[in-house]
């Protein structure tokens, strides 16, 4: 039995992925596997935080020739924040 260096639980030692020439990770198999995915999931920041719905709300507004300043009013968002994320071309429903 081995200690996981990441979890800290102790488990068999063909939990922990082989290096080659004997030796194994100090971190099992499943921490390895949810690190790996952490990797692959991109944080949502910025525009793609809010709502969906407010999201289509905001970008039809946007298309329908609103200014941003009172989109931004109107939506409890900072001009700014909102302009950064125009400029980023982040206004957007990915
Ligand atoms: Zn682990």
């Amino acid at each position: 039995m081995t200690i996981c260096n990441q979890c800290t639980i102790e488990k068999e030692i063909n939990e922990f992925p082989l290096l080659g020439k004997g030796r194994r990770r100090g971190i099992c198999k499943d921490c390895r596997n949810k690190k790996r995915n952490d990797r692959y999931i991109k944080k949502k920041t910025g525009f793609e935080k809010l709502q969906l719905t407010k999201r289509m709300l905001i970008i039809s507004e946007l298309e329908g020739g609103d200014k941003i300043k009172d989109i931004a009013d109107r939506h409890g968002l900072n001009y700014f924040t909102f302009q950064y994320w125009r400029r980023q071309g982040q206004l957007i429903i990915a």
